[in-house]
């Protein structure tokens, strides 16, 4: 998958949306159903851009820019929830098996955005958390990068690919 590149349109900071392909996925389910889908946010940026956090600066975000991976993207919880609601009633009507997958690797975090907390199970709470930690080492890798520091970024790394390691060995089995 592409970094799905987007930008501010006042300042030029990058940004992607690799850290919300399921927030991405579904709003194009709530606009478009099943048929076709795909992730990413191309062909419904319009839509994609309305619902995004402006950057620090203030300014809007916008599609496009270079390959290289920006600072996440973030949505308005408020203004995501009616459309993300919708795109999990299409996802839970499918039977296309693709869709299913997605369905299954998506339950966690859409229910605890939807605000379905009770419906997570115990093993749903913990791969939440673990995703979570993962994602927190990203942020500190990209800090250290940043900073010039590439001892600390390496340091993270390693334990971002044993955390990665020990995520996917306890999920895979599923
Ligand atoms: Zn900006």
């Amino acid at each position: 998958m592409t970094a799905d590149p987007w930008h501010c349109e006042a300042c030029g900071a990058r940004y992607d949306m690799a850290s919300c392909t399921l927030e991405v996925g579904l709003v194009r389910l709530a606009l478009e159903g099943p048929d076709g889908f795909r992730l990413g946010s191309t062909g419904i940026e319009a839509e994609v851009a309305r619902l995004l956090e402006p950057c620090a600066c203030g300014g809007r975000l916008a599609p496009g820019g270079n390959e290289q991976l920006g600072s996440d993207a973030v949505f308005s919880a408020d203004a995501l929830r009616p459309l993300a609601r919708r795109g999990w009633e299409v996802l839970t009507g499918c039977d296309e098996p693709g869709l299913v997958r997605l369905r299954e690797v998506w339950r966690a975090r859409a229910l605890r955005l939807l605000g379905r907390d009770e419906e997570l199970s115990n093993d749903d709470v913990l791969e939440l958390r673990l995703e979570q930690r993962l994602a927190g080492l990203r942020a500190e890798i990209d800090r250290a990068r940043a900073a010039g520091d590439e001892d600390a970024a390496q340091m993270a790394h390693a334990r971002y690919i044993e955390l990665g390691t020990s995520y996917a060995r306890r999920f895979a089995a599923r």
